[in-house]
């Protein structure tokens, strides 16, 4: 009996070792690693446990705030102990969308003058672009820019929006996010966006491509409802929704999407993997 208890175990011990081994894990950044300028506790020992098990991860996000070399620092300046090609955002999905439509000249919108860089193989904001490729300008959305991009995209330009997120968590409280003024352009001009950030199936499929895993093996832990765990669902990955930053109690119920789990904070998912 003894025996065969230890047979059932050992059997079961691989089988859970050969299904850890073929695990991915998706992580958004805001509100899931980090707050404000802080880590979320836990962060930086489940990065450590996933990195000493060989779980492959990247960490994806809508930003389109900074340059993915001043992300890595940030995060590096936070902590983390990442390389660069583990942090995927909106914007380097943006340069393959374009890359893939064979455009050459594009009207890049962006805060970060130095995100240039990221984007180096097109010409930039030409006066008759082929696309205009929109991040979240915050406060730099005026009447006089909208105008002008409303004029390119009447003009013939593709609108290619970096995500349509509604709102973020600037630390303290919720603030608008691009989705409204992608909204706007969307509206004025009478021409739809083509969405490349969460929950566009885009970044996801562009993220784990170099994995090879099958999405029912890859875990997405987010903080957003729509972009993270309705992204998740709409392309068959396992959805993880954290109770930090965007959380709302109700949220849930009220926005219709399900997460296939739900853990108070990133410090719970090596339990939920069983990672030790
Ligand atoms: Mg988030």
């Amino acid at each position: 009996m003894r025996v065969r208890q230890s047979c059932c175990f050992l059997v079961n011990l691989k089988e859970t070792l050969s299904s850890l081994q073929n695990i991915g894990v998706l992580l958004d950044l805001d509100g899931v690693v980090y707050q404000g300028g802080s880590l979320i506790p836990g962060a930086v020992e489940t990065i450590h446990i996933l990195q000493h098990n060989n779980i492959p991860f990247r960490f994806i996000t809508n930003t389109t705030r900074l340059t993915k070399k001043k992300l890595v620092h940030k995060l590096h300046s936070m902590g983390l102990s990442i390389e660069i090609n583990e942090v995927f955002a909106a914007p380097h999905a943006a340069v393959e969308y374009c890359k893939g439509r064979e455009y050459t000249a594009i009207d890049l919108v962006v805060p970060d003058k130095e995100m240039k860089e990221d984007f180096s193989d097109f010409s930039l904001n030409v006066e008759s672009p082929q696309a205009v490729v929109l991040g979240d300008m915050g406060h730099g959305f005026t009447f006089g820019l909208l105008n002008s991009l409303f004029k390119k995209i009447l003009n013939g330009a593709e609108l290619v929006a970096m995500h349509k997120n509604k709102h973020w968590h600037s630390g303290s409280e919720l603030t608008l996010d691009l989705g409204a003024f992608v909204s706007a352009l969307e509206f004025a001009a009478d021409k739809e966006a083509v969405l490349i950030g969460k929950p566009s199936p885009y970044l996801f499929q562009l993220a784990v491509k170099p994995w090879g895993i099958p999405f029912q093996s890859i875990y997405m832990v987010g903080d957003d409802m729509v972009g993270d765990i309705g992204g998740a669902n709409n392309v068959g990955m396992k959805s993880v929704l954290v109770k930090t930053g965007k959380f709302r109690k109700g949220g849930v119920v009220r926005l219709g999407e399900k997460p296939n789990y739900i853990i108070n904070s990133i410090a719970d998912l090596p339990n939920l993997l069983q990672l030790y």
